[in-house]
């Protein structure tokens, strides 16, 4: 077969990969507008179910992935200046770059031909092939080009976000809360290497308009954020990578491939950074995509299978997604609610964890809860 895929991002490069590795004759070309070394945002989570997957798949990339892993299992709520901790929480962090690096030294090993900063403007030029894939992230030309087809859903959410790096670390997925006199700030932060955590800043519209992010420089918001969490940073500096605001934008697709055309990743669906399941769900449609070729099928019947198969998977994780950006979308109606139960509020957030769930995750932290809702009674 002849693959092109456009984007080395996680869903990109892994499908690229998996593809030529189950057949050398493969010619796949993997086509990325940025250098090999750059990328934006800092470090990703993974939550630990994913690992045996990345293991079945290819093992060497997945013994590379989890020797560079940060694991913890905590989820430190920070209110009110309380820390609640909340054990049985397992996730691993990585440097988004160390992974982009990971899989773009084991495409080359296997012989896939990555073609870096070549930017495709024209995706029909790529079309004269067996599989053209659109792995080229949130705002994917692909679907846009093939937008009659792929019929996109997209809402562009009301919160903004900016994805900063910072000294401090955080052991553990930490979610800090600051109220001021502009408004409430979360911040989601986790330490993803020896020396640097992730730090993304999250705050409702009227909050952003009150401290008048409009017309403050990305130098001067910085330096407003590390002000609000000043504590929090303990000193260190928030760092940035051309970091800017932006509204997280839900994408869903009616249909995910036409012809020979396919789309993976962010560019077919996206859920909130909250729940941490991108890259993991990046993956994982590569892997799903790439064992519907391995069945011997045909284009069109692996294409519909793909599509049959993890769409369903994808609308739970899009469905509690959704459940955790609303959340955090009215956060300010729950910042009245003391440390235990808007940690509790926090935890429950996406309705996949439930009380009970939460009670095998971590008893002592539920019976701290109960007794606390006892004594407001
Ligand atoms: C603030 C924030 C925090 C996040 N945190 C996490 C987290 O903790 N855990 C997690 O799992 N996920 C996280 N994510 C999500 C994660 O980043 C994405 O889900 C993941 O990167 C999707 O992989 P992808 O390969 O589909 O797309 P991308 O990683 O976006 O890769 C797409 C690639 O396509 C390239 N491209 C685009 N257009 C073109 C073109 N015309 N020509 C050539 N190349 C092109 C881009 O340069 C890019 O390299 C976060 C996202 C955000 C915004």
């Amino acid at each position: 077969m002849k693959i092109n895929v456009i984007g080395a991002g996680p869903a990109g490069l892994y499908f690229a990969l998996l593809m030529k590795k189950s057949d050398a004759s493969h010619e796949v070309a993997v086509y990325e507008r940025n250098a090999k070394d750059s990328t934006f945002g800092w470090g990703v989570v993974f939550s630990d179910k994913t690992l045996s997957y990345l293991r079945d798949s290819d093992e060497p990339s997945h013994d590379e992935i989890t020797r560079a892993f940060t694991n913890w299992d905590n989820v430190d709520v920070v209110h009110r200046g309380e820390r609640i901790t909340i054990r049985g929480n397992k996730f691993s962090g990585i440097a988004r770059i160390k992974l982009l690096h990971i899989l773009q030294d084991r495409c080359r090993q296997l012989g896939v031909d990555l073609r870096f900063e070549t930017n495709v403007a024209g995706v029909d030029a790529l079309r004269d092939c067996d599989l053209l894939v659109g792995a080229d992230g949130v705002n994917s030309g692909a679907r846009e080009r093939y937008r009659d087809r792929f019929e996109p859903d997209l809402s562009v959410r009301s919160n903004k976000y900016v994805w900063f790096g910072t000294r401090r670390l955080f052991h553990g997925l930490t979610l800090t809360f600051r109220e001021t006199g502009d408004g409430v700030f979360a911040a989601h932060s986790y330490k993803f290497d020896s020396l640097t955590s992730t730090f993304i800043v999250e705050c409702d519209p009227a909050t952003w308009g009150a401290a008048g992010f409009a017309s403050k420089s990305d130098e001067e918001a910085r330096s407003y954020l590390a002000g609000v969490f000043a504590s929090d940073l303990g000193g260190h500096e928030l760092l940035s990578n051309n970091s800017k605001w932006i509204n997280f934008l839900l994408v869903r697709n009616a249909r995910w491939s036409f012809e020979n055309v396919v789309l993976l990743g962010d560019a077919l669906h996206t859920a909130h950074f909250s729940i941490g399941s991108g890259t993991k769900l990046a993956l994982e449609d590569s892997i799903a995509l790439h064992k519907c070729f391995g069945r011997g099928r045909d284009m069109r019947a692996a294409l519909a299978e793909f599509e049959r198969e993890r769409k369903p998977v994808i609308e739970e994780y899009q469905r509690a997604a959704y459940e955790s950006l609303v959340w955090f979308e009215n956060m300010r109606d729950y910042v009245h609610l003391a440390p235990l139960p808007f940690a509790y509020s926090l935890m429950t957030r996406s309705k996949r964890i439930t009380h009970e769930s939460l009670r095998r995750r971590d008893p002592a932290f539920v019976a701290a809860y109960e007794a606390a809702k006892e004594t407001m009674k």
